[in-house]
């Protein structure tokens, strides 16, 4: 039986993370599974025969105001400074998302704009982000006729075609994500640092778990891997309820049917990512040339489709945040807190609508954990 000190268990953004951290800063070995066939889980990314990358799980937009975590990746990539712009098509019109002050005057005519424009300003403040729960508590009537405009146009149909919820039934963080934003700033996100690795996630994810100690099986299963090699230490990134053999019963996740299309005209859209809260049953096209500025006489696109995880169908992408299963969730943790040396850590581990930064600081923490417990 091959002994290893670490055992990780999925080769996503967190298991990289921990194999790169307990290989590199401890000196220790580490074995990273996954059940599927490429690293990188749902950041993977390929280069297609026309020239351009493509996120085969949807468009990832790396940012972060962490140093930390900027200088860490660094390491790692070279980096294509990027700054996301997403439109949402609205009564046919494409806006700018989050919703803000350009939005305002794309969708309206210039008068009553411009009067919505300085009630918000003085009900909140100019550069202020209101989530659109909280703008609908307004009490003036113009605001609230505002806000019901922007809910109804904007998050309610995106929100049933994403979650198969209405904002409400959701923890008030998912649609907070993408407030209202009273100000004249376009881009979807406003960290220090936001950028694509030039040579793709899946070539950084290469780079972070090259090492001598860290050694990578891929299409292998948990339940598999146990009677083959030993290990004192865990780090489990899968479905805590899957670890635990649903004991407490399912946590229920959104997943996506993708469809990559490629079309044969130079361009297609006027944005990275347009949204579409209104129409069809995909919630957004991402167009991938954009990226990375890739050129190509074609282009190569990929349609959203959100559909229930279901378990041999399609992965768990997004956990669903409400209070019953997070009541589901805490008995789950109940549990593993009572494990020694086994951490369970990111979306799955810790059942959180986790972004990439977040990904990556949930396991440095964890990291630093280990580190401090030795
Ligand atoms: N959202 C929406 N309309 C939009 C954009 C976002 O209703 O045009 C809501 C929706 O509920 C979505 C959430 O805000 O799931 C978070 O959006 P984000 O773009 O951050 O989602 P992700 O990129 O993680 O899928």
């Amino acid at each position: 039986m091959k002994k290893y000190k670490n055992l990780v268990v999925g080769c996503g953004l967190s298991g990289a993370v921990m194999a790169n951290k307990l290989a590199n800063e401890l000196g220790e070995t580490v074995l990273v599974i996954d059940r599927k066939k490429h690293i990188a889980g749902t950041c993977y990314d390929y280069k297609n025969e026309y020239g351009i990358t493509v996120h085969q799980y949807g468009p990832h937009i790396f940012r972060t105001n962490s140093k930390e975590i900027w200088d860490f990746l660094s390491q790692y990539t070279q980096w294509y400074p990027f700054m996301h712009k997403v439109l949402g098509l609205i009564d046919g019109i494409e806006v700018p998302i989050p919703f803000n002050l350009n939005s305002l005057y794309k969708v309206f005519p210039p008068q009553m704009a411009a009067g919505l424009e300085a009630k918000l300003i003085a009900a909140f403040g100019f550069n202020k982000k209101i989530p659109i729960l909280q703008l609908r508590g307004t009490q003036d009537k113009d605001l609230h006729f505002l806000a019901e405009y922007i809910y109804t146009k904007v998050f309610l149909g995106y929100t049933l075609k994403q979650w198969d919820y209405t904002p409400e039934q959701l923890d008030p963080s998912v649609t907070g994500s993408v407030p209202v934003y009273i100000s004249r700033d376009d881009r979807y996100f406003q960290e220090k640092y936001q950028a694509i690795p030039r040579q793709g996630y899946t070539k950084m994810f290469e780079n972070m778990l090259h090492h001598p100690n860290i050694e990578v099986r891929l299409e292998t299963d948990f339940a598999d891997i146990q009677k083959e090699v030993s290990y004192e230490r865990l780090i489990y990134t899968g479905a805590i309820e899957e670890f635990f053999n649903y004991k407490y019963g399912k946590l229920p996740y959104r997943s996506l049917d993708i469809k990559i299309e490629t079309f044969d005209t130079e361009k297609f859209q006027n944005a990275p990512v347009v949204n579409y809260p209104e129409n069809y049953d995909f919630t957004r096209i991402a167009e991938y040339k954009y990226f990375l500025n890739e050129k190509s006489p074609k282009t190569t696109l990929s349609f959203e489709y959100p559909e229930n995880f279901e378990e041999g169908k399609n992965d768990r992408i997004y956990p669903i945040l409400n209070e019953a299963n997070q009541a589901v969730y805490d008995r789950y943790a109940a549990d593993a807190k009572t494990m020694p040396n086994t951490y369970f850590i990111g979306r799955l581990g810790a059942y959180r609508y986790y972004d990439m930064n977040r990904t990556i600081a949930n396991a440095l923490e964890t990291f630093k954990l280990i580190k401090n417990k030795r």
